[in-house]
Parts: structure tokens; C-alpha cells; sequence
């Protein structure tokens, strides 16, 4: 199990922490460090001797300490919310290695807790028996508590979990959820499937969303809101689609493309096609997706030089949203102007789908020969180029009749700080207006404007009151940074909404 997974820590047990068990008595276990990769940092256990017959382990985990001075990061880690516990089993649960089948009995002992209390995970409520991987036994998520729930009922196999109250209407949002999640479901094939979602809240004005498992866990911040940037509802679509869209060869660092790319493209695509948006939201998302990749201080930065800085720097992580969005949507483009329109981007996505499957492997090379069946020796140095950080131009044909690319001008969203630990002000940036307008490292923050709302109006100034030295002082300045050059999506005068073919 790591001891660290994409910046967030988890119970990494030492050595003694796990006792183990066979036929011959007490086995002991020594412990191995592996060299930490871009994701995070493995921790093996070994016995010292050969074992005999079952071995069992025994070990415990008490749920992360988390305050206002936590950075914000996935939701991986065990916390404890409204006297119960919530996170993934990432966090706690330490994994044969390898990548075999096995059969897993999940069952939880409630005889020790308060009547009415509940045990749910990913695989459903209660006593479960389900064949998985290490990894997906590791990457779901558990909960157990005085547990709510929409519907009421146990164990449905569409169902919305939470602990504490949260600050929005859960009936609603679960209801949201699953027509996306219906219509979803059916274009990729799964109709039926269960599905699941936890919501949790931080100590920390920040939120977001972490998909696993036939799962996500949304998080909320102390101001109510679900995300600094986008909205709820194409946060809650971006997390659902992952449900179907990844590969399962290669390392995050280099797939990320792929699995934020895809989230992104078809979190507003189907969002359109299921009727849950209007075209004037799609023409704002997809522009909204064009601006984060254009404006992103390392849109020309390769792929592996930005997994290196994803947890942390924020800025690199959204690199493979807006650069894997832009690039499916120019190859979306190219195969359908190849094809006359008669394949598409959705051709390729499904047929990654039916090939993991149907047991196989899908990584960037196989991806490059399925885009080169269409496109030909093309498809691999449009791809190269995507890897390799250069800069990718707005197709003229892409997403229909309906929009066309238009270059702009824009000053992007620049905090000076670090966006995910609001606590203080940590990472200031030289020659930024932050710097500028007199605010320091280690400055406590008291009070400042939502950043969503800076974020959407390009004018809007960001005003905040700071602790230094006992004295409470307030600046503001406009969170921008240089002008760069950038492009969106236009409508097309004229042409129909009926005529508009997504
Ligand atoms: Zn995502």
C-alpha cells in the first residue's frame, strides 16, 4: 500500500502495525520502501520465513486529523464525520500485491456501535462477495455510521450516501445524478450497473470530486461549495464518466490525458445529448475548457515533466484536463471529416470499452493504432505532439455546424498562492498582484472574496483580510495574470439548434 498517494498520506503502517498468522504461529513481517514514483510512495510487507497455510493479518486505523490547515488534495483518505468514518480503502487497507482475481467477503461488525448504524462501501451495503483486484479493493470507498441515504432503503443499486448534513438538497442532487448517470450508462453499454456516490465535507473552504470504483465521493468546503471553479452539476458529470473512460495500462503521469480528457469531453457532450444542458451552457463549458488549457502557465510543458509537478503545483494538474479535452476534440474532428461523419470520437471510446472488457490491456499504444485505423500515420504525430506539449489549435469542423473557433486575448485567473490551502498564505508567487498588493508567506488569512466568482469575471478584484504580527490588515488586487493569446467557441449565426449534430 503507499504511504503517500498523490500528495495526501494514509495510515502506512509500519512494520509492527500489522500482525500476522499461519499454521505455524506468529509470522513476522519486515517492511521495504519502494523509490517513489509521480503518484506516490509503496510500502511492502514480508515474512521472514515461508508461510504454511492460510495467513491472517490483523491490524488498525485511526481516521486522518484534518483542520482548517489541510491542503485540499483527492479524496483518498479515512475521516471521521458525525461519529462514523468515510474514505477510500486506499487509505487503510493494506493489499496483496499483483493484479489477480480474487474472492472478497467484505463484512462489517456493527455489534459494538449504536443501533441503526450502517456499513456501505462501493460494492453496495452489508455483507458483500465479489471477485476483484487488489487495486479495486484499494480504490473504492467505505463508510460506516449513522448513515443517510437516498433512497431510504438499503442497499439500492443507485444510491447517494452522507453522514454529516450537507449544505444542498441531497434528494435533488441524487436525482440529477441519476439521469445523468441513466443516460450515461446506456451510451456506454452498462445500463443497470450499480452506482454509488458518498459525500463527505472538509474543514477547509474547498471541495471536489474523486471518482473509484462504481463510485465517486464529492466533497464540500466550509463556504457550501463543491468546487473553486466549474459548477456542481459538470463536476458531478466530469466524476461520473470516469466511471467508463480509463485505460488500464501505463502510468497515471502519462495516461491522465486520457482519463481527465475523456471525463471533460463527455461530461459536457452527453450532458448536452441527455438534454441536462442547453447549447448556450455547452458553448460556455467547452470555452471554459479551451481558456484553462490556453491560459495554463505549462500548456507547453511535455507530459511527463508536468506528472512530475501535479501534486504539487494545482496548475499542473489540470494540464491533462485541458490538453487530453483539446486533443479529442480536434481527433474527434479529424475522424469524422475523414469518415463523412460516419465515425466519431464515440467509435474509439467504446471500442476502448469493449476491449478491456473483454480482458485486454489499453494503453497510449494501442489507443495511437486504433486512431491510426481512421487517420493513418497521422494519428501518431498529432499524438507525439500532444505528449510532447505543443500547442493545439481549435479545429474548424469541431462539435458541428453549429460553433467555430474565434481567437482572444485574456489575462488568466491568477490567486499568487497556493489555491488549495487557504488557511494561510503559502507559495507566493513573485510578480504576481498578489505579491504586489503586500501579502506575505505565513500571512493568516481571516477573511477573502469566493474565488469562484474572480474566477468567472475577469474584472473582479480579489479583496483579503490577513493576520500578521497579531494586526489584522486588508489588501486587494486583481487576480490576474499577463495577457496571452486564447480561443473559444462561437456560435455560428444562423444555423438551428436542430441542425447543430453533437
Ligand atoms: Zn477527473
Amino acid at each position: 500500500m503507499p504511504t503517500f498517494v498523490v500528495g495526501v498520506p494514509t495510515a502506512a503502517y509500519d512494520a509492527k502495525a500489522i500482525s500476522a498468522r499461519d499454521d505455524l504461529g506468529e509470522l513476522q513481517l519486515t517492511t521495504e520502501d519502494e523509490p517513489p514514483t509521480p503518484t506516490g510512495k509503496y510500502r511492502r510487507w514480508l515474512p521472514v520465513r515461508a508461510t504454511a497455510g492460510d495467513v491472517r493479518f490483523h491490524y488498525g486505523a485511526a481516521p486522518r486529523i484534518v483542520d482548517a490547515q489541510t491542503r485540499n488534495g483527492p479524496l483518498f483518505d479515512l475521516r471521521s464525520e458525525a461519529g462514523g468514518v468515510i474514505g477510500s480503502g486506499v487509505y487503510f487497507i493494506a493489499a496483496p500485491p499483483g493484479d489477480e482475481t480474487y474472492r472478497l467477503s467484505l463484512a462489517w461488525d456493527l455489534s459494538k456501535v449504536p443501533a441503526g448504524w450502517r456499513g456501505v462501501s462501493s460494492f453496495g451495503e452489508g455483507r458483500k462477495s465479489e471477485l476483484v483486484t487488489s487495486e479495486t479493493l484499494a480504490f473504492s470507498y467505505y463508510a460506516a455510521g449513522p448513515i443517510n441515504s437516498v433512497p431510504e432503503k438499503a442497499d439500492a443499486a443507485f444510491a447517494l450516501y452522507w453522514l454529516a448534513t450537507p449544505p444542498f438538497e441531497p434528494i435533488g442532487l441524487s436525482r440529477d445524478i441519476q439521469q445523468l448517470y441513466t443516460y450515461m450508462s446506456r451510451f456506454f453499454e452498462d445500463e443497470g450497473a450499480p452506482y454509488r456516490i458518498f459525500v463527505r465535507g472538509n474543514p477547509y473552504p474547498a471541495g471536489g470530486g474523486t471518482a473509484l470504483n462504481r463510485s465517486f465521493m464529492l466533497g464540500y468546503g466550509t463556504d457550501g461549495q463543491t468546487s473553486s471553479g466549474g459548477d456542481t452539476q459538470m463536476i458531478l458529470a466530469h466524476e461520473v464518466t470516469h466511471n467508463w473512460l480509463r485505460f488500464n495500462r501505463g502510468e497515471h503521469a502519462d495516461t491522465a490525458w486520457y482519463s481527465e480528457g475523456m471525463a471533460e469531453f463527455y461530461a459536457v457532450l452527453l450532458a448536452r445529448r441527455a438534454g441536462v444542458i442547453s447549447l448556450d451552457k455547452f458553448e460556455r463549458v467547452v470555452s471554459e475548457h479551451a481558456s484553462d488549457y490556453y491560459t495554463n502557465p505549462y500548456v507547453g510543458l511535455p507530459n511527463p515533466e508536468v506528472g512530475k509537478k501535479f501534486w504539487q503545483d494545482p496548475r499542473a494538474q489540470r494540464v491533462p484536463y485541458g490538453r487530453g479535452f483539446m486533443y479529442l476534440a480536434r481527433v474527434d474532428a479529424l475522424v469524422r471529416a475523414q469518415t463523412n461523419n460516419k465515425r466519431s470520437l464515440d467509435d474509439l471510446a467504446l471500442e476502448v470499452l469493449r476491449r478491456q472488457r473483454s480482458g485486454a490491456k489499453v494503453g497510449n499504444e494501442e489507443w495511437v493504432q486504433m486512431v491510426a485505423e481512421t487517420l493513418g500515420p497521422a494519428a501518431k504525430k498529432d499524438f507525439d505532439a500532444m505528449v510532447g506539449g505543443e500547442r493545439i489549435e481549435i479545429p474548424g469542423n469541431s462539435f458541428g455546424p453549429c460553433f467555430a473557433p474565434q481567437t482572444v486575448t485574456e489575462r488568466p485567473f491568477e490567486l499568487g498562492f497556493d489555491e488549495y490551502k487557504l488557511a494561510a498564505v503559502t507559495g507566493l508567487r513573485p510578480d504576481t498582484e498578489a505579491a504586489k498588493s503586500g501579502l506575505a508567506n505565513a500571512d493568516e488569512i481571516v477573511s477573502m472574496s469566493p474565488i469562484r466568482q474572480s474566477k468567472e469575471d475577469p474584472a473582479k478584484s480579489m479583496t483579503i483580510t490577513f493576520r500578521r504580527a497579531g494586526a489584522e490588515h486588508t489588501v486587494s488586487y486583481l487576480p490576474r495574470g499577463a495577457e496571452v493569446v486564447s480561443a473559444r467557441w462561437r456560435r455560428v449565426p444562423g444555423v438551428p439548434d436542430a441542425e447543430c449534430n453533437l
